[in-house]
């Protein structure tokens, strides 16, 4: 359990104290869904309201998008041998987001790494490591571009290719961000913190005007911090090797596949931030799903990517986001549009750079 829970679960520990003087606090609210703890704050009237819609619309997603449910929509998506099917709104706009970032990232983000995550027993907690042989035959379903959409005049339809399943594990959580942050606005919450295991977004500032403290945890320390993100109204979504992984014979295995080699990426990086303005993410770009998708596909794709990848990634241009990667040589990099917006931690062991 402890394994699976998100990172950045600091930032409601830090949230918590910030209450001023005669302020009443904001409303809060607890669950579990897909697979991680997920926490929600709201300040204002309507606070408690828009969390239990917030609830209520993740366990819809849940419903539609969990591939270990057979009455899922992916589930029917996955068993349909690669007819064309109908899809509603979110998953629509989940696989054109993933096929837009597969495409942007060279492949290193890819939903149809399905059937070689089901193989190492990510979907099923039944651990293993896989033949070369088995992940031979598997990867040669492993191609997202072979997913064909349609808008017809009756709906969105969607058609896997033959013998390919879909995992939106790496996008789900981001996905789930962005309905919230479209309820909050639905409820005028301008004041609220969400962190749905790793993904976190806040809306707005604190009520006093002052910035939301998001902790970014040490890989390799689950007590602690990094250092300290200071957000109004952005995304913040990280993924590592630590979120979830099994041992074997001494060795680690993690649940980011390199859909390039099968294997758990070993690149070098230990975890990715990956931090962006609430409307960064723009549907000309390929993305109608939102910020909090783009991010979480992106924190995927980058870790599996590694340093010098990620960095001529983000020095691109082509997308408005910025990095925290933390090396397994013990450096933490921040790029520098979240130089003034991160503190690193007193006394840690690591040592901080800005990149440019
Ligand atoms: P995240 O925690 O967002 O990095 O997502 C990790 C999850 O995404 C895994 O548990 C898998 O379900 C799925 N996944 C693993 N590797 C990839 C990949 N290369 N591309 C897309 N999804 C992946
Ligand atoms: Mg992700």
């Amino acid at each position: 359990m402890m394994k699976r829970l998100g990172c950045l679960l600091l930032a409601l520990a830090l949230a918590g104290s910030l209450s001023g003087c005669g302020s009443s606090g904001p409303a809060e609210g607890q669950t579990f869904a897909m697979d991680t703890v997920m926490n929600f704050s709201a300040y204002g009237e309507t606070g408690e309201d828009a969390i239990t819609a917030a609830r209520e619309r993740i366990y819809q997603l849940e419903a539609e998008l969990s591939r270990t449910r057979e009455d899922s929509e992916v589930s029917r998506l996955n068993q349909a041998g690669g007819e064309m099917t109908v899809v509603g709104d979110d998953v629509w706009k989940l696989l054109t987001s993933a096929k837009t970032y597969s495409a942007a990232t060279g492949d290193a983000f890819d939903i149809t790494v399905a059937p070689v995550v089901s193989a190492w027993g990510f979907t099923t907690d039944t651990y293993q490591v896989p033949s070369q042989a088995e992940l031979d035959t598997l990867l040669r379903l492993v191609d997202d571009s072979r997913i064909q959409l349609e808008q017809r005049s009756d709906g969105c339809y969607a058609a896997l290719g033959q013998g390919q399943s879909i995992d939106l594990g790496g996008i789900a959580k981001g996905y789930a961000s962005d309905c919230v942050a479209e309820i909050f606005a639905q409820y005028g919450v301008e004041s609220g913190m969400i962190s749905l295991g790793g993904n976190v977004y806040v809306s707005g500032a604190k009520p006093d005007g002052s910035a939301w403290r998001v902790g970014v945890q040490d890989p390799q320390d689950s007590s602690a911090a990094v250092g300290i993100l200071d957000l109004t109204d952005a995304y913040a979504v990280t993924s590592g090797g630590y979120q979830r992984y099994f041992e074997q014979d001494g060795k680690r295995y993690h649940h980011i596949i390199d859909p390039a080699t099968g294997y758990p990426a070993e690149s070098g990086l230990l975890q990715v931030t990956v931090v962006a303005g609430a409307d960064a993410a723009r549907e000309d770009d390929g993305n109608p799903a939102g910020t909090g998708t783009m991010c979480d596909a992106f924190s995927t794709a980058l870790f599996v990517m590694g340093e010098e990848k990620a960095l001529d990634f983000w020095r691109s241009g082509a997308y408005e986001f910025d990095l925290i990667l933390v090396t397994d040589d013990g450096r933490v990099l921040v790029t520098d549009g979240l130089a003034d917006r991160f503190t690193p931690m007193d006394g840690s062991e690591y040592s901080y750079e800005t990149v440019s």
